[in-house]
């Protein structure tokens, strides 16, 4: 009996919810007396899969097909499902993300496994494996107890510190039998987003509304968060009326973030909004309705004009850097 944990990774790097599974996988592996293995698919720098080894993976398998450096979760699927068969993991962990999302339905599938989608919590195995996921768009947690054999948990991204240690895994090298014929899709170009910080990632994360009236003053926004180091976010009717693009969207419709610091300017704090943000460690909201509903979710609020005190609090922060 195992534990595997998938590591997803971006051009040759690590992600850092893939490390946080990681984590995670290690100390479920402690629980259940075994060892924790993780599986990197597509080409990837050694040290970042010996690495993989801090955060408590004793070994890494290592699926160096140049195929799969773009995911395609059919064929993601197989190949985990295979290495879960090889290594006998009765447990395998996926990062709550998109790529998380995408396979690990098809890995449960193909194991007949019982899923948890959302994990975040240790399973209580006292009385069952009993995993706390959230549900209703964050509103709420359920407790699910996995009764099938085999289990398939994803665990959302920042739910657990990261630990660093100093161990290192060992890297297997892992080549199951892929034809091109499994490989149902394919990535013709890749557009990234250069110079902002992914949101999923980010630790610090700063938000603009319709309070701002327009595209012509998102720098404010973005003087802010180029002084935190954080990246940029909005709600959903700035996408929708195409001033910021929709990538940056949070909320139920958008992305599910969970930094540590939220910072929302003229944002109302509807709860489709809320549902995508309040997992966030600390929330600061400016807005010049004392009435607005985000200041409820609010850990420090600012009833002000946005275009009086982000200024302000943008050169207090560089003040504060130098
Ligand atoms: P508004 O509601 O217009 O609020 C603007 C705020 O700015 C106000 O509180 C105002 O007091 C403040 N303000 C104005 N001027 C200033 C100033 N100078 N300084 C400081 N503050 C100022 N929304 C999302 O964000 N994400 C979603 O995923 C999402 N999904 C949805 C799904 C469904 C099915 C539906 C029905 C709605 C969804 N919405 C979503 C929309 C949501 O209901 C709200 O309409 C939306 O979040 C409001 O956006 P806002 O706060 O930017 O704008």
């Amino acid at each position: 009996m195992s534990v595997l944990i998938f590591a997803d990774q971006v051009q040759g790097k690590i992600k850092k919810a893939a490390f946080e599974a990681v984590q995670y996988g290690a100390k479920v592996a402690q629980q259940l007396g075994t060892e924790a293995y993780a599986i990197v698919l597509g080409t990837a720098d050694n040290a970042e899969l010996a690495a993989l080894g801090n955060y408590g993976a004793k070994k890494v398998l290592q699926v160096a097909d140049a195929r799969l450096n773009e995911v395609e979760s059919g064929v993601y699927a197989k190949v985990i499902a295979a290495a879960a068969d090889q290594e006998g993991a009765n447990v395998v962990i996926f990062p709550n993300n998109f790529d998380g999302k995408a396979v690990a339905p098809r890995v449960a599938a193909r194991l007949k496994a019982g899923l948890v989608a959302g994990a975040v919590s240790l399973p209580d195995t006292t009385n069952g494996f009993v995993v706390k996921k959230n549900v209703f768009s964050g509103k709420a947690f359920a407790n699910v107890n996995i009764t099938a054999e085999k289990k398939v948990i994803s665990l959302m991204p920042n739910s657990f510190e990261l630990e660093k240690g100093d161990a290192t895994a060992t890297i297997q090298p892992f080549a199951p039998a892929l034809n091109d014929s499994d490989f149902k899709v394919k990535v013709t170009s890749v557009e990234t987003v250069s110079g902002e910080v992914p949101l999923t990632e980010a630790e610090i994360i700063v938000s603009g509304g319709r309070g701002l009236k327009g595209p012509e003053n998102w720098g404010l926004v973005e003087d802010l968060a180029k002084a935190l180091g954080a990246g940029t976010a909005c709600s959903r009717p700035v996408a929708d009326s195409g001033w910021r693009p929709h990538h940056e969207h949070v909320g139920q419709t958008g992305l599910t973030i969970r930094p540590n610091l939220y910072i929302a300017i003229g944002i109302s704090g509807a709860i489709q909004h809320l549902a995508g943000v309040n997992g966030s460690k600390v929330i600061v909201v400016i807005n010049k309705d004392p009435e607005a509903p985000f200041f409820k979710a609010a850990d420090y609020g600012i009833v002000g004009d946005a275009f009086e005190v982000v200024p302000k609090l943008t050169a207090a922060v560089n003040k504060l850097k130098q």
